[in-house]
């Protein structure tokens, strides 16, 4: 799977930077791409990926704060406009008023789609799992922001071990229903009396992936507690070092704030966005080192950027 960055600017579109919105590809594992939040702009950043708009399955918002919100209905329109493809479903969620936001946005402009959205609303009371199916869980919990706002903690379930065909065949297994047994976990004693040991023919199971991709926030402990032990800790770096004061009174947190979530989390990994505009590149480079001083690794992601997880 590989998280990109379709912009990782903070309030207001700059050159450098398009306002939030960054994508989970799970081609591989599901044939899926989950967006999280749709800041303006999200589909012309599309265009400059391989994102193919009716891949992506189900959109998670964090807040209703415009810089996340005001491409939902562009690309939502868009995304019908592949008329000879087919036309797949999405799932919403999101704070109350989301879909009230979607929906208003469509019929003001007379939007038809020719796909169903299903809407997940939460509130404060709420929150935790909001999300199951057979290969993933999803939770969200309460951050620390001026408006309501989640941070999302995505796991993926252990990956099943996989069976070893050609030792089987080896070990004089023919090729047919035993195979389907052993593969079930289930020993079987062959014609001549040789005992087969399921487990000494597949591969131990994996541990699936967790990643933590919060919203806007000032430090909280909803964070870490969403980031423990995560893969991969995705956090807002709206200010840097220094700035905790004037973060703190705009809801947000610094470089060196969200270093010190994802150590306490125990988070293997930590990228930065939502930085702001005026940030140039030797500021974004004394931030990384300056965040590096708390957690490593830690890197600020740019636009378009796609990062292997
Ligand atoms: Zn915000």
């Amino acid at each position: 799977m590989q998280l990109q960055f379709l912009g990782t600017g903070a309030g207001q579109p700059s050159k450098a930077r398009n306002v939030s919105s960054l994508v989970l590809k799970l081609l591989e594992e599901i044939n899926e791409v989950w967006m999280f939040d749709c800041g303006e702009g999200t589909q012309h950043q599309i265009l400059e990926t391989t994102i193919k708009p009716r891949k992506i399955s189900r959109i998670f918002i964090t807040h209703l704060h415009g810089d996340h919100i005001f491409g939902l209905p562009g690309f939502l329109s868009s995304r019908s406009f592949q008329a000879n493809e087919e036309q797949t479903d999405i799932d919403i969620y999101g704070p109350s008023g989301i879909k009230n936001f979607v929906l208003s946005s469509l019929r003001v402009s007379g939007s038809r789609l020719p796909y169903r959205i299903h809407f997940h609303e939460f509130d404060e009371g709420s929150l935790g799992k909001i999300l199951e199916t057979d290969k993933f869980t999803v939770y969200a919990d309460k951050l620390d922001h001026t408006i309501f706002c989640v941070g999302y903690r995505i796991m993926q379930k252990d990956l099943e071990g996989t069976l070893d065909a050609d030792k089987l065949r080896a070990a004089g297994v023919p090729f047919g229903p035993l195979f389907g047994q052993v593969k079930n976990g289930q020993d079987i004693v062959l014609e001549d009396g040789t005992e087969i040991i399921a487990a000494d023919y597949i591969s131990p199971p994996r541990p699936g992936k967790t990643l933590a991709i919060l919203g806007d926030t000032r430090k909280t402990a909803a964070s870490v507690r969403l980031a423990v032990a995560a893969d991969v800790l995705v956090h807002e770096a709206t200010y840097g070092k220094g700035d905790e004061k004037i973060a703190r009174s705009h809801g947000h947190s610094t470089n060196m704030q969200a270093a010190e979530v994802a150590r306490e989390a125990g988070a293997k990994r930590l990228l930065l966005n939502h930085i702001s505009a005026r940030f140039l590149s030797k500021d974004i480079s004394q931030m990384r080192r300056d965040a590096g001083s708390i957690f490593e690794p830690v890197h600020i992601v740019k636009d378009l950027e796609e990062v292997e997880i």
